[in-house]
Parts: C-alpha cells; sequence; structure tokens
C-alpha cells in the first residue's frame, strides 16, 4: 500500500463504494473504506430507477427556478445514464423501459400540464395524455377510471436489485490493491482549515487493543454515511430530516386482460397521487410496489424508526387495485420492508466540499433516488478531489448554501 495519507471514505453503500472506486480509477493512491456501523441502507432499497427528478419539474422549478430545475434533472439524467451503464455491465439484475406519472386528482392534472409545458420549454422530453388519446393508447386501456391522465417523461424508468447491485461494487473495489475496507466508524474529524486532518476511526482492533480511537492523518475523508452524516458533521445535522416509508413486492402481471400489454413489461417506473404511490415492474414478473407515507405520523418525516404497518401494506395494495383493475395479483405479498430515508430540508441533495474545508466532502439527502444520485455524486466528488473540479457537479448541490442554518445555531 502507498505511504501517501489516505482518502478516509466513511460508509460502504452506493456513494462511499462509487468514491472509492473512482478514486481509484482517477489515480488516488492509497483509499480507506470504513464500512460503518450499520447495514448500507443501499443494500435493502426497493431499487426504483427514475432519471431527472422524483418530484415533478414543477415542484422543483417552484422551490428553485426553472432554469436550475432544468440543471438539477440533467443531473439525475446523468446520475440514471451513469450508474445504469456500470450495473448493466456487471451483470446485475435490473431492467430499464419507462419513467410514468399516473395522474389521480385534478391538482396533479393542472400540475402535469404545466410540467410538461415547462420541461419542453427546457428541451427535457415529455408529454401528457388525458382523454380520449389516454383510452386510446396502450397505457390507458390498462388503467382504472380513478387515472386522469398519465405523463411519461421518457425511457429513465426502471428497477434494479439493488442487494446484488452493492455487492458488484463491493467486488469491484475489492478487486482494486490502492483501495482498503475495514470495518469500524469514523468518530472525529479534526483539523479544519488546519495542516493536518485527522480523522479518528473506532474499530474492532482499536477495541481489542483497549484504545479509544484510532487516528489518521488523512489527505481527505468522504463523508457518505447517509442519515448519520450528521452525527459526524454537526453543522449538518440540523438539514437533514429522516423520513420512513414502505414497500413489498407481489406477482403481476399489472394488464392481465392483455397480455402484450406495455405495462407488463419489466423496467417500467411509475408513481400516481403525487408521489405518495410508487411501483415498478422487475425482471421477475414481480411487482415493486410502495407508498402510504401519508398514513404515518407528520407523513413519516422526522421518523426515528420505519416499521412495516398492515394499514398501509393495505392501503398500497387497494390504490394499485383502483389503478389497474386488471392486475392478476394471484399470491400475498413478499419482502415487506420500510426504511428511513434522508431529506434535506430545501430538498435537493448536499453534494460537495464543507464550506472552507475543501478536503471534507459530503454526499447524502437523495429522497429516494439515492441508488443513482449516490453512485453519480461518488463519481463527482472523486473528480472534484482528483482535478480540483467537477463541471458535472452543479455548485448549488454544495453544502455551502446550508450554511445561515449554522448561522442561527
Ligand atoms: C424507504 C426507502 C426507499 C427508498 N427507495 C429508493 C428507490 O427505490 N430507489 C433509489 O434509488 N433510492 C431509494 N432510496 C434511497 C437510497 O436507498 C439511499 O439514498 C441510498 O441507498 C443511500 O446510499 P448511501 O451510500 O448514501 O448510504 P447507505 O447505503 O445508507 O450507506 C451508509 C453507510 O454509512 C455507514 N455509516 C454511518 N455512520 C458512519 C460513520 N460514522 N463512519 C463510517 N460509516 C458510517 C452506515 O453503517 C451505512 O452502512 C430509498 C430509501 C429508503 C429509506
Amino acid at each position: 500500500m502507498s505511504n501517501q495519507k489516505p482518502v478516509i471514505i466513511a460508509g460502504a453503500g452506493v456513494t462511499g463504494l462509487s468514491a472509492a472506486m473512482h478514486l481509484a480509477k482517477m489515480g488516488a493512491p492509497n483509499v480507506v473504506v470504513v464500512r460503518g456501523p450499520k447495514i448500507p441502507s443501499s443494500s435493502a432499497s426497493p431499487g426504483l430507477l427514475t432519471g431527472g427528478q422524483r418530484d415533478n419539474f414543477t415542484r422543483v422549478a417552484t422551490a428553485h427556478q426553472a432554469d436550475f430545475a432544468k440543471i438539477i434533472w440533467q443531473f439525475g439524467d446523468r446520475a440514471f445514464d451513469l450508474t445504469t451503464s456500470w450495473a448493466r455491465d456487471q451483470g446485475t439484475p435490473m431492467a430499464t423501459c419507462r419513467r410514468l406519472r399516473l395522474i389521480a386528482t385534478p391538482e396533479e392534472l393542472t400540475e402535469a400540464s404545466a410540467a410538461v409545458r415547462e420541461m419542453s420549454a427546457a428541451g427535457i422530453p415529455s408529454k401528457l395524455l388525458t382523454g380520449n388519446d389516454l383510452a386510446a393508447s396502450p397505457w390507458g386501456k390498462a388503467l382504472g377510471p380513478r387515472i386522469m391522465g398519465v405523463q411519461d417523461d421518457g425511457e429513465r424508468g426502471g428497477w434494479i436489485d439493488s442487494e446484488i447491485l452493492l455487492k458488484k461494487l463491493l467486488a469491484a473495489v475489492h478487486e482494486i490493491p490502492s483501495i482498503t475496507i475495514t470495518d469500524g466508524t469514523v468518530e472525529s474529524i479534526s483539523g479544519y482549515a488546519s495542516a493536518e486532518l485527522i480523522v479518528g476511526i473506532k474499530s474492532p482492533t482499536t477495541q481489542l487493543a483497549g484504545e479509544n480511537l484510532k487516528k489518521i492523518q488523512a489527505s481527505a475523508i468522504v463523508a457518505a454515511c447517509h442519515l448519520a452524516i450528521g452525527d459526524l458533521i454537526p453543522s449538518l445535522k440540523s438539514a437533514l430530516v429522516s423520513s420512513a416509508d414502505q414497500w413489498l413486492t407481489i406477482a403481476g402481471p399489472l394488464d392481465g386482460s392483455a397480455p402484450q400489454s406495455p405495462w407488463n413489461r419489466p423496467g417500467i417506473a411509475w408513481s400516481a397521487f403525487h408521489n405518495h404511490e410508487w411501483g415498478a415492474s422487475q425482471t421477475d414478473g414481480r411487482l415493486l410496489l410502495g407508498g402510504g407515507r401519508i398514513l404515518r405520523k407528520w407523513a413519516g418525516f422526522e421518523a426515528t424508526e420505519a416499521k412495516v404497518e398492515a394499514k398501509i401494506s393495505n392501503y398500497i395494495l387497494d390504490q394499485t387495485k383502483k389503478s389497474f383493475p386488471h392486475w392478476l395479483a394471484a399470491s400475498p405479498p413478499s419482502a415487506e420492508s420500510a426504511g428511513l430515508d434522508c431529506h434535506p430540508c430545501d430538498e435537493l441533495p448536499i453534494v460537495g466540499p464543507m464550506y472552507g474545508e475543501g478536503r471534507i466532502l459530503v454526499a447524502t439527502g437523495f429522497m429516494g433516488q439515492g441508488l443513482t444520485l449516490g453512485f453519480y455524486s461518488g463519481f463527482c466528488l472523486a473528480k472534484l478531489l482528483m482535478t480540483g473540479h467537477c463541471d458535472e457537479l452543479p455548485r448549488r448541490l454544495w453544502p455551502e448554501r446550508l450554511r445561515s442554518l449554522q448561522d442561527q445555531e
């Protein structure tokens, strides 16, 4: 191993492993990945893949102006392309086909009309099917009267086996001699803006030796530890809000009335009712169905744990039956799961160097798109560290935008 000070990566989920892999590919001589205390949420993720943003274009544009909505949409598209291309090359079980928004309320219809118009003005392809056009289309034929329209955002939708994606990433990283993976937890970072950046790691080895922390001089640290990032970098804590969500898998097909229906293809990612319902068709003929956050306290925000709730599973199944009346659900659901995701207070991912300290980089807050945004952020941070700039990473995603939060403390 190189004698050069390592780049330490805190967290071995999709973000941390992607950062490690890309750093090594770009020539970093010494990278140490510290796994952390928990199974990464990446390996238990339901695996819905979407380009652009999970929220509709109008919502992003309203919060952050249309120009920036275009930039962040393209960031999501590039993240989708890089992740799916890498995963496909590695033989990860996955399918990509279409990203569709099912419109179930008049408010969503108004929003979708505006979104398609604004996307078209921004040069982003999207179309809206309603009325007779929808009824005559192969998409519309499978849908119940609840669905008033379909916003078709194109081909960047899909499903991936996230557990295998993470195993493939881990295997790729294991093969690179300049990367070391170690059990343990990054407990402290000191030396902000001084000559030496010191990272304290608690590990089974330090504990056996009766030591509290092993202190390592690092050239940089990438904090890729999802919600726990606030424990490591306290100034980000108030910016991150947890949110609980739940999903299950169940037999398909969605459109039993027409075996050739496009809804029966693998790799269709859809959402409905303002993203409170979502799903994807998997490669094994099963369906991923999720959502129902609105049935949780505070719609799942600020939850400290996420448990599977029977009433939410029932809601997910009932709503799916209303959207897809020809769905042939032959067996009870399986793989019911719930998890805590990470929402930044301003609903933009937080990716980039900490203010005033370019050797501490962070990536978190991916709001249900972390498989692709995390993978791409890993690439962007590696490029930023190795070359000093990364045009692919919009500066507005850097944590510097959250400085005012710290000032208020
Ligand atoms: C309910 C739910 C549904 C989701 N659905 C999807 C979806 O369909 N599609 C999608 O793309 N994304 C989805 N996501 C989001 C996605 O799973 C996450 O954004 C993504 O996996 C985050 O990856 P990560 O590598 O940043 O974090 P993780 O995969 O969580 O990895 C972080 C790691 O950091 C470690 N760690 C913590 N503290 C420390 C420390 N101090 N030192 C070292 N290591 C530490 C932890 O042990 C953990 O292993 C969903 C998330 C949830 C919760």
